[in-house]
């Protein structure tokens, strides 16, 4: 396996950032990851382009404009034989000695790009069956709308969902709404079909397959709602499923131990999954 790291392409395990990298000391850097189908890259532009806010949002610089990056990514996943699977992209404000305030000017941003594979057939299985999920209270700071790296409650939220013998947890509001999914947007359907998803406006960062499939679903003929929903909501809904480049559409049949409907993954999730391809930008792969 090879991986990016500041202009050079090294052996996986010899991939090393400097100790004294911001992203280490202070989660001080933000990360996209894509999915590959085909060897292509899925809905780049659309990754890029929330790249570009997170950075801005956090005032550190565009580490090679948006074509360069686009080459690099291109040969991780060629260098690593990356048919089906993701390509993972950090960029931090770079190395400097230790201190809060920002690094002095010019100093360059630090980047890394690896890819692997996960086969997609693997997913398929794992949404054929459906998941659980168990709700936690959000922790987190105001600004989730950036991509960051600081990640501390995502990762305790999603080690308490493994123990408690579930593979994702929903944040949920101090109103009592779910906010997303550790590493997810959160859906549920309504007895009358109508598709429910937080607004992106506020306690959510806006996924990018959170965005296709508005697109996908109301191709289908769906109705698509924008507001927040409770976890008692979610419990009595006809289908709850969340959203990840890393998941696309994954089926939940259980919340917080209680069956949504009969159990079984929904009909409705099963097709939007079926059909996120049909409306996924496919970059060309050079
Ligand atoms: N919410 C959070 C907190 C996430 O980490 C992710 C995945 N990075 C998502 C939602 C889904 O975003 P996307 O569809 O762009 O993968």
């Amino acid at each position: 396996r090879f991986a990016y790291v500041n202009g050079l392409y090294l052996r996986h395990a010899e991939a090393v950032v400097h100790v004294e990298d911001r992203g280490y000391q202070f989660a001080d850097g933000v990360y996209e990851v894509c999915e590959i189908r085909n060897g292509r890259l899925i809905d780049e532009a659309l990754h890029m382009a929330r790249l570009e806010r997170s950075l801005r949002e956090l005032r550190i610089t565009m580490p090679m404009s948006l074509p360069a990056l686009g080459v690099v990514m291109r040969e991780v996943v060629r260098r690593n034989r990356v048919r089906e699977g993701l390509v993972y992209l950090q960029v931090t404000r770079g190395v400097a000695p230790r201190n809060h305030l920002f690094p002095a000017e010019g100093t360059p941003p630090s980047i890394v790009v690896t890819a692997k594979s996960a086969p997609s057939r693997a997913g398929d299985s794992k949404a054929e069956k459906g998941v659980s999920v168990i709700s936690v209270p959000d922790n987190r700071w105001e600004r989730v709308d950036i991509k960051t790296v600081s990640l501390l409650p995502n990762v305790l939220a999603k080690q308490a969902a493994k123990e408690a013998g579930a593979y994702e947890a929903w944040f949920v509001d101090a109103d009592g709404m779910v906010t997303e999914g550790s590493s997810t947007n959160a859906w549920i359907v309504t007895a009358d079909g109508k598709l429910v998803t937080r607004p992106a406006e506020s306690g959510i960062l806006r996924g990018i397959t959170r965005t296709v499939l508005f697109e996908v679903a109301k191709a289908a003929g769906y109705r698509i709602e924008e507001r927040p929903f409770s976890i008692a909501e979610a419990q009595a809904a006809r289908e709850a499923f969340f959203t990840a480049a890393t998941a696309v559409v994954m089926p939940v049949v259980e919340l917080d131990g209680k069956p949504i409907a009969n159990g079984a993954p929904g009909t409705i999730a099963t097709e939007l999954r079926r059909r996120f391809h049909e409306f996924a930008a496919v970059a060309p792969a050079r």
